[in-house]
C-alpha cells in the first residue's frame, strides 16, 4: 500500500457502514487499495433531537476526508460510494434498518452529499457493494449464477444471476438475513422472530456461545474472560476455535449449521455454481468453512444428484464493501 496517490490517478472512496464500524477505502484506476480509514458506527442511545442519519453521514464525511488527506490528489474525488445495511432504495433513502436504527428512513445520500458536497454520492446496500467487488476482483470473477452472503453484524446477500448483480423491483433483493428460519425463534430488531440472522451472524456467534457456556461447554473460554458467561463474545470463540479449543470448534461447528440451513434455502431458488462468504465472521475461514459445507450436502435438497456448489470465502475479506462502493460510484460516475 502506498501513502500518496500520483496526481494523474483517478481516485475513487469506498465506505461501508457496518454495525461496529464505518470502513472507508480509496481505490485507483487499477482496483488497488490506495488508502484506508475508519470510525467507530455512532449508535446514539438518546436520539432526541438529533435528524435521523445525521451522525452516521458525520462519521462517513469524516472518513472521507480522512481518506483524502492521505491519498493526496489535487482534484477532488469523483465519487464516494456507500455501503448501507438494510433496505436501500433506487433513489439513496435507507428505507430500513434493523441493525442501524438511527439512519433508518433517512435520505443518506442527500445527508452525505451536504457534507461532501463536490463530490458525486451514491448510496448502494452494502451487501450488494460487497457482491460487486467479488464479481470485479474477488471469489465471483466470471461467475454467472452466485449468492454471495456477508457474514456480520446482521447477514447481507447479494444475488448474481446471468452475470448480473439483481436490485429487485424497489432496490431491495437479497435482504435474506430476515428470511425466518424459526417463527418460533429469539426477537429481532426487524420486528419479528427467528430470523437467519440471530442465528448465522456475528450477534447470532454470541447468542449460540452464551448458550454453550452456560451449558458448561466452553470452560477455558468462560475462565479467559472472566468467570461469567455472560462475558463470552463471538470473537473469544474464533480466537479459541483457531488455538484449537474443542469447545469453540463445536460453537463453530453449530454456527456452520446454521449458515447451511440458509443457504440450502437460498439454493432452492438461485441454482448458483458457489456461495461466497464475506463479512466479518468469514475471517475464520475454514473454521466456519468447513463444517458449513458438511452440513449443507445434508441439508440441500438433492444434495447426492446436483453437482458440487462450491463453498468460499470471499477473496477480498471485510474490504469487499467498501471496495465494492468505490466501484458503484465510479460505475455511476460513467453512467
Ligand atoms: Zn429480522
Amino acid at each position: 500500500m502506498t501513502d500518496r496517490v500520483r496526481s494523474d490517478d483517478s481516485v475513487t472512496f469506498g465506505v461501508d457502514i457496518g454495525g461496529t464500524k464505518v470502513f472507508g477505502v480509496a481505490l485507483d484506476a487499477a482496483g488497488a487499495v490506495v488508502a484506508e480509514s475508519r470510525v467507530a458506527t455512532p449508535h446514539a442511545e438518546d436520539r432526541d433531537g438529533v435528524e435521523p442519519g445525521a451522525d452516521v453521514a458525520d462519521a462517513v464525511a469524516e472518513v472521507v476526508a480522512s481518506l483524502r488527506s492521505r491519498a493526496a490528489s489535487p482534484r477532488a474525488p469523483v465519487g464516494v460510494g456507500v455501503g448501507a445495511p438494510g433496505m436501500v432504495d433506487r433513489a439513496g433513502t435507507l428505507r430500513f434498518a434493523p441493525n442501524l436504527p438511527g439512519a433508518a428512513g433517512s435520505d443518506l445520500q442527500a445527508l452525505v452529499t451536504k457534507r461532501v458536497p463536490d463530490a458525486t454520492v451514491v448510496l448502494e446496500n452494502d451487501a450488494n457493494c460487497a457482491t460487486l467487488a467479488e464479481q470485479t476482483y474477488g471469489s465471483l470473477r466470471g461467475v454467472r449464477q452466485a449468492l454471495m452472503v456477508t457474514l456480520g453484524t446482521g447477514i447481507g446477500g447479494g444475488l448474481v444471476i446471468g452475470g448480473e448483480v439483481q436490485l429487485g423491483a424497489s432496490g431491495f433483493a437479497g435482504e435474506i438475513g430476515h428470511m425466518i428460519v424459526d417463527p418460533a425463534g429469539p426477537p429481532c430488531p426487524c420486528g419479528r422472530r427467528g430470523c437467519w440472522e440471530r442465528y448465522a451472524s456475528g450477534g447470532g456467534l454470541g447468542r449460540l456461545a452464551r448458550e454453550a457456556a452456560y451449558a458448561g461447554r466452553l470452560p477455558h473460554v468462560v475462565a479467559q474472560v472472566g468467570g461469567d458467561p455472560e462475558n463470552v463474545h463471538g470473537e473469544n470463540i474464533t480466537r479459541a476455535a483457531v488455538s484449537g479449543d474443542a469447545g469453540a470448534m463445536g460453537v463453530l461447528e453449530e454456527l456452520g449449521w446454521w449458515v447451511a440451513l440458509g443457504l440450502a434455502n437460498l439454493v432452492a431458488m438461485v441454482d448458483p455454481e458457489r456461495c461466497v462468504l464475506g463479512g466479518g465472521l468469514a475471517e475464520a475461514g475454514e473454521l466456519l468453512l468447513e463444517p458449513t459445507r458438511r452440513a449443507f450436502e445434508v441439508l440441500v435438497e438433492g444434495g447426492s444428484v446436483r453437482p458440487r456448489i462450491d463453498i468460499a470465502g470471499a477473496a477480498l475479506g471485510e474490504r469487499a464493501g467498501a471496495v465494492g462502493a468505490a466501484l458503484a460510484a465510479r460505475s455511476a460516475g460513467r453512467a
